[in-house]
Order: structure tokens, then sequence, then C-alpha cells
């Protein structure tokens, strides 16, 4: 092989061009050879020599065949024909070298002569194996990014520094709704919401000035139907060697759904808030197009519209108002607070028109409803009515969102409080836990030393449990003995425990002080939101549980609820067997409580009571299986059982003694039977008591439910001469102004008002105005519950002489009140 001639001026000159390309040529790493017509070797670099390990002698005149042989041949002949043939090719692939193969790139190139033919082939081939491999490798790599890329489970894409979607994958563009080639060809700015660029600009700024490594934000997008995405973005930078920005990579996850969840709670709070804040009124809520999405009770009361059926209807069908004045058609406000997101202020001279298409006057403002992010979703109507007895309505509002015994909220205001605090709990990863406590042996107590000593027992209680617990936390009274702790920021059971437990240790000491014979205990049952429950029905439902597992357990402790305890409901079953044993067994009974005109001392009629008596022991009492009866369906068949007792008995005492009235309890579930009016008109004929001597007591729930079958029945029960009461009067959600619409005879005014006369002013005074409502609308009065001759003065001072209560008369078996009938004075028959 050539070596290069001794560098001195002398022989410069002898260089020829050719010794030069023979030089360059036999240090290159590349092979290099010459073949001639024939393929033979004209040439061969030393690099050529060694691949082919072969010594010019055996090479130089050879064919290319006979060097490489067959088989390796038959792997080049076609590139080396396209090259003898004129045309230059190029070939990459594996060779075999020394006992491994190497990755080559190489050509053939044609060597024309001046004729154009040709007259040999030069091969170049430079080893790429490296090159190759980290080709390979790159390749790979590549492949396996796109794959993570396109089949990620989150919405990726490749951005330019300029903003412009590079490359993006499959779930990004259904997010967004375009399909990948469409997106690459638009800036993320084009498709982000106004209001969260600035914001993605600035972090964006941040990440190429190198003040941050990656970021993230919650970003909405627009899709292509123009609804807003909205997601978590994370975005990274990805620089070249210079450590300029090449592009970004943002990962996009959708959290719409987590954002629609947010929002409805937040809706839902706000709801919460509105509604509490407006007890005592009507209030409506409707979305955007003005349907509607709730009514609370009261709403449900004055317009006759129940929340079930007016759900989903226009606005318009179900709150129709019209000027009182004109008596044209009014607009709705909520059009004009909607329209304008504002708030539309009282208005008083509209009338509402009731299902049943009477009217009273209302006065009512409208304010849209916003989601989190300020956006208008709806709105929400809040009205009430503003005839005369509007002040007392408010007032009677709120005795009945609280206990007149222990001024305690009541179930209701616990209700919405509790929702409202899981609202807020949850979110925030916090939980709301709720003690139900039920005084032990409650029932002796009452029995043993009388309904006085248990009233101030149970005002104790309220008074230690209110002083024991936080200012934020929430004590509400259920009713009988039971009462409801709710905290609205615990950060575990333990904290809720610690609760209890202090709850369990003062009433040990402090109450039990208060009478040296009375000890007093709790049973405490304990539920935890969202471990429990996440609403506030069942989780005082399961607080109710684990307290009655407590009192299972020994009494005096308290429980927390878990999944397996055995559910109240099996005392409930217990009780369903034993009612149905007893049904067959006759173990009911009917009890007569007298009514009675004190100016006159006349008795003007009885109450009809339930009873479950064995033995002469009351195995339990009407409120607590009457529910269970209904519960189970056999309300209607007791119902209509004592129905026809009660009148039987006040014929036969009709034909022995005296025209005695009698008032016969009618529950919900009964009275919304289809066949209630079948069976009445029934009793009456085959009892043959003139139908003016029967009066129904019915709730005001009842009456104003906004069935739509209602005031048809009341007004066929009223054609037969059958007298209607409302009982537990002012309890209830009071629209006081439809009451002159019902043909209701008295209103039976609730035992509570009545025990807390003289006592409680407030209790007083309403008491005093409900007298005077009732003299108003032309409706008979009767006081229920009184125990006192002071109550009994009150009362009579205030207008109401017709009691009914302890002071005059216990429920009695029918045989004891013929002894009173018998023994009253005969002129009480000109009373009727
Ligand atoms: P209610 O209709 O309010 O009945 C009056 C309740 O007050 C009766 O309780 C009566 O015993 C009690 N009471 C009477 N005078 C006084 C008093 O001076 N002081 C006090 N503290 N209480 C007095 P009872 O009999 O335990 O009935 C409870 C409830 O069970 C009734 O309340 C009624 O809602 C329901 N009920 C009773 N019998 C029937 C029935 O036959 N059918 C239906 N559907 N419900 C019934
Ligand atoms: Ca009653
Ligand atoms: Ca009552």
């Amino acid at each position: 092989m050539g070596r290069l001639p001794p560098r001195d001026g002398n022989d410069q000159l002898a260089w020829t061009a050719s010794d030069l390309t023979a030089q360059v040529l036999s240090v290159l790493p590349g092979l290099v050879a010459y073949l001639d017509p024939e393929r033979r070797y004209l040439y061969a670099n030393p690099s050529y020599q060694r691949w082919m390990v072969a010594e010019p002698e055996d090479m130089i005149g050879r064919t290319v065949a006979d060097v490489l042989g067959a088989e390796r041949y038959a792997m080049v002949e076609e590139d080396m024909d396209k090259a003898f043939a004129g045309t230059e090719s190029h070939f990459e692939r594996y060779i075999p070298f020394d006992d491994h193969e190497r990755y080559v790139s190489g050509s053939y190139t044609p060597d024309h002569a001046s004729d154009g033919s040709v007259r040999g082939v030069i091969v170049m081939v430079v080893d790429i194996t490296e090159r190759h491999e980290l080709e390979l490798q790159l390749k790979e790599s590549q492949s396996r990014f796109e794959g993570a890329f396109e089949h990620a489970s989150i919405g990726m894409a490749l951005v330019r520094p300029d903003g412009g979607f590079m490359q993006v994958n499959g779930v990004l563009g259904r997010m967004l709704g375009h399909t990948a080639a469409i997106l690459v060809t638009k800036t993320f700015q084009e498709i982000t919401h106004p209001d969260d660029l600035a914001a993605d600009l600035q972090l964006l700024g941040e990440l190429i000035a190198g003040e941050r490594e990656s970021y993230q934000m919650e970003k909405r997008y627009f899709h292509r139907d123009g609804h807003t995405v909205h997601t978590m973005l994370s975005v990274s930078l990805v620089r070249d060697v210079e450590g300029d920005p090449m592009y970004f990579v943002s990962q996009i996850q959708d959290i719409s759904e987590r954002k629609a969840a947010e929002a409805a709670l937040f809706h839902e709070r706000e709801l919460a808030q509105v509604t509490l804040k407006s007890i005592g009124d009507a209030v409506i809520t409707t979305d955007l197009e003005l349907r509607i999405t709730s009514l609370n009770p009261i709403a449900e009361a004055m317009t006759g519209w129940t929340h079930a059926d007016a759900l989903g209807k226009p606005m318009d069908d179900v709150f129709r108002i019209r000027d009182v004045d004109t008596g044209e058609a009014a607009d709705n406000p909520l059009r004009a607070a909607i329209k304008g997101n504002v708030i539309v202020g009282l208005a008083s001279d509209t009338a509402l028109i009731h299902l049943n298409g009477f009217d009273s006057p209302i006065e009512d403002s409208a304010a849209p409803i916003h989601d989190n992010s300020g956006r208008v979703i709806g709105g929400v109507l809040v009205f009430h009515d503003v005839s005369e007895t509007r002040a007392l309505a408010m007032k009677m509002a709120h005795l009945a969102s609280h206990d007149t015994l222990t001024g305690l909220p009541n179930r209701n205001v616990l209700h919405a409080r509790m929702e409202q605090a899981i609202a807020a709990a949850l979110p925030r990863h916090r939980r709301v836990a709720a003690l139900f406590i039920d005084i032990d042996h409650f029932k002796q107590v009452n029995d043993v030393l009388g309904h006085k000593a248990g009233d101030r027992l149970l005002k104790a209680v309220a008074q230690l449990i209110r002083s024991e617990i936080g200012d934020d936390d929430m004590v509400s009274r259920l009713g009988g003995d039971e009462f409801v702790v709710m905290l609205p920021h615990v950060d575990n059971a333990a904290h809720a425990v610690g609760v209890a437990e202090r709850l369990l240790e003062r009433v040990n000491e402090a109450v039990s002080t208060e009478s040296a014979d009375l000890s007093v205990n709790f049973s405490i049952g304990i539920s935890l939101c969202p471990d429990d429950a996440t609403d506030a029905e069942n989780l005082i439902h399961n607080a109710d549980t684990a307290m009655y597992e407590a009192k299972q357990q020994g009494r005096n402790g308290y429980r927390m609820f878990s999944t397996n305890m055995r559910h109240r409901g099996a005392a409930h079953a217990a009780i369903e067997v034993a009612l149905r044993k007893a049904l067959v067994r006759n173990e009911l009974s009917v009890q007569y409580q007298p009514k009675v005109d004190v100016r006159t001392g006349w008795i003007v009629g009885a109450e009809a009571l339930l009873r479950w008596i064995v033995d002469g022991e009351e195995v339990y009492s009407p409120e607590e299986f009457i529910p269970i009866a209904e519960e189970a369906g056999l309300i209607v068949m007791i119902g209509e059982w004592v129905l026809r007792r009660a009148c039987e008995q006040a014929e036969k005492w009709r034909a022995v003694y005296k025209r005695v009235p009698i008032s016969v309890n009618v529950s919900a579930v009964q009275f919304q039977h289809t066949r209630f009016f079948e069976t009445l008109t029934s009793v009456l004929d085959d009892t043959g008591l003139p139908p003016a001597l029967l009066e129904l007591e019915l709730t005001e729930r009842m009456v104003m439910s906004g069935h739509g079958h209602v005031p048809d029945l009341l007004q066929r029960i009223k054609k037969l001469g059958v007298k209607l009461s409302l009982d537990d009067f002012g309890t209830g959600y009071c629209s006081l102004s439809y009451l002159k619409h019902f043909p209701i005879d008295t209103l039976k005014i609730d035992r509570a008002f009545i025990r807390d006369i003289g006592a409680d002013h407030q209790s007083t005074t309403i008491t005093g105005a409900i007298v005077a409502l009732a003299h108003s609308l032309d409706k008979s009065v009767v006081a229920e519950g009184v125990e006192t001759t002071d109550q009994a003065q009150y009362l009579l001072a205030a207008g109401c002489p017709i009691m009914q209560g302890f002071l005059y008369g216990m429920p009695m078996p029918p045989a004891e009140f013929a002894e009173l009938l018998a023994a009253a004075d005969d002129s009480m028959d000109e009373y009727f």
C-alpha cells in the first residue's frame, strides 16, 4: 500500500493527482473499491481489504462473485446491476464481519466513459453500526413516547413556544371536540376561556424564563360546540441543547364532572341558606329557562302544587299571579331578575292564584342564582302572604321551627342546618358528626313524678347540653326525650366521642343533684359524615340506630354507628308483629276524652283515642305504634275500625243519653286512601249516626298538601254534614289566608301552646292571636291539653271556652264516659 513520500521541497513537484487520490483513499475509514465492467476488482482501498480479510493480490483482478462467494454476491447483485446499467444505487444493510454483523450504508456509482458507456463502478461502503443502533434506540423510545402519548388516559399535547399545537392525542381531541388534524392548526390561546388566559400566559412566561420547572393550573377551554370544559393543566418545557425552548409538554385532565359536583354543592348550600333565611316564606327555584327546580313546603301550600308535580314545569304554570288592581296577569319578577342579573325587590300589588282557583295577596321578590364562577344558572323567588294574618304567621313559623318547651330548634331546622354543614364540610374533607341522645328511663320519670317533673327535666337537659357544646355546634330536640347534637366541624371520631363522654359525665353530676332521688343517664349514638352517611336524613337515622344499640348494651353509654348494627327497624318490626297479633286478639280499644264548654261545664264532645292495653297496662302509646301502623299499611284498617267503633258508641250514647259529637283522628295515609270517602259513608250508614255528630280531626299538612283531590274531598265530606277540624293547629306550615278557603269548622290549638300559657309570653300571645284569627275566619276553636285552671282562665278570657285536657277528664273507657253523661245536667241537650 502507498506510503506518504518524504516531504522535502525537491519532491514536491513529483506529486501527481493520482498519487494524492491514492493517498487519501488509503487512509479513509470507509470502504472504497473500483470494479471493471466484468465486475472484477481493479482497486480496493486498505479498509476494503481489511474488511474482506484479503491481500490485494487475492482480490485485484478477481470478480466480485468470486471474492464474496455466491451467497453474499446474491445480496448485492441487484444493486450492482443497476449501477452497471448506468444508475447509481444506494443500500443499507447488515453484512457479516468477522463473527458478527455490521450495519453499513453504501453506494454503487457508475463511472461513465466519454461516450456515456459504463466503464466501471465505484463501490463505497461506510460502517454505520453505532449510529444505526442509536437510531434504533431513538425510534424505539419515540414509539414508546408516541404510544404513551396517544394512549394516555388524559389529554396530552406538545405545544410550540408560540402556543400552536404541534401534536395532540386522541383524548384531548375528544375532550375539545376537534380532530387532531384540526387541533394542530390552532393555538391554545384561541380555545382558552378568556378569564383564564392571563394566568396561563403568566405561568408560561415564568416557565420560559426558567423561574419554574413546571406549572399546574385549573383552566377552562372551549369545546368546539361552545361549552366550557374544566381542566387541570400541567405544563413542562423541553429545551434544546442550547437551552432554547423547543416545545411544551401539556397534560390536560378533564375535571368537568368534579366541577359540576362542586357547583351542585355550592348551589345546594346557597339554596339551603336562602331557604333557611326565609323560614315562613314560600320559596321557589328555577333554572335559566324558568323551569321549576324546587318548591318548599310553604310554596306547595300556597300554590297548591306539590314539589314532585311542579318539578320541570314552566314557572308560569305554577306561580300564577295577577295585578291586584287591574286583575290582569302580572309579569313574573323572576324573568327580569334572571335576564338582568339583578335582584328584583318586593312587589306587593300582586295576588297569587292557587291551583284551586282562589287567590290571595302576596309580596314577592326575585333574585338570580349564581354558580361558583358567578354565572347566572337560575333564579329564586321568595314570597309570602300579606293578608292581615301575616305577622301571626311569622310568629307561628318561628314556633313551628322551635320546640316550645325547651326553646331548642326542632327537626326541620336541624335538617336544614345539617345539610348546610355537610355541603360545607365535604369539599374540605372535614367531617360532620351527629350525636343522638336519648334520656334513659324517661317514661318512668314521667309516670312516677308526673308530666311537670318530666318537662322540668327536659328543660334542664336541654340547658345542660347547650352549655357543654361549642357555639358553632347545635342541639335540637326531636320530640319526646330525644335530642340531636350536630358538630359541624370535626376531624375524626375521637372528637365526637370526646363530646359524648363529656355529656355523659356532666349529666350524671348536674341533673342528678337537682333532685336527689332522680338519677339521669343518657344513651348516645354517634354517626359521622361522610363515613356513615352523606345526607342529614341518614346521618340522623344512623345515629339513632347507634343510640338504640347503646340502649341494648345496658344504657348510660355511647356507641359509634357501624353498618352491621341491628337496625332500629328491628324494633319497629317487632312492634309491627305484635300489632298484627293485637288486632287478632282484640287488644286495641278506643277511649274517649271529653271536650267541655267551661262556661257551662257541659260536655260538648268527645275525642276518640286509640289504646293498646293488655291486662290494664298500656303496651305502646299511640304515638309509638300509629306511625308503625302507617308504615305497615295497617292504619287504613285500624282507622276504619276506630271510626266504626266511635260512631257506634256515639250513636248508642245519642239513643241512651245525649247527643255527643264524636271526634275521630284521621291519619294522612288513611285520608289519602282512595276508598276513604266510601268507607266514611258506609260507616255512617251502618251505624246510623247523624253525620253532624261526627267530626274528623285532620292536620294542616293534610289539608294544605296541594294534592289535587283534597279540596274536592273536603267539600264532599262537608256535604255529608260531617264536621272538619284542624288538629295540632299552629305546628304545621301555615298559610293562614287559605284557611278561609277550606271548609274547616274548627281549629284545635296544639297543646304545646297551651302548656306554655303564662310561662312563655310568646306562646301566650300566639294563643290569643289564634283564637282571634279563628273568630275572624268564622271558625270555632278548641284548646287541647288544658291541665291547669290558670290556662283555662286565660283561654276563657281570650275567647276560647271549649277545652279538652286532664283538667276536665282523662281519656277513659266508654263505660266511664257513659257515667259522666248520665250524671250531666239534662239541659245540656239544648246546647246543640
Ligand atoms: P292528638 O290527636 O293531639 O290527641 C291528643 C293527645 O293529648 C292524646 O294523647 C291525649 O291523651 C293527650 N292529652 C289529652 N289531654 C291532655 C292534657 O291535659 N295534657 C297532656 N299532656 N296531654 C293530654 P294520645 O291518646 O296518647 O294520642 C296521641 C296521638 O296519637 C294523638 O294526638 C293522635 O295524633 C294519635 N291518635 C290517637 N288515636 C288515634 C286514632 O284513632 N287514629 C289516628 N290516626 N291517630 C290517633
Ligand atoms: Ca286529635
Ligand atoms: Ca292534637
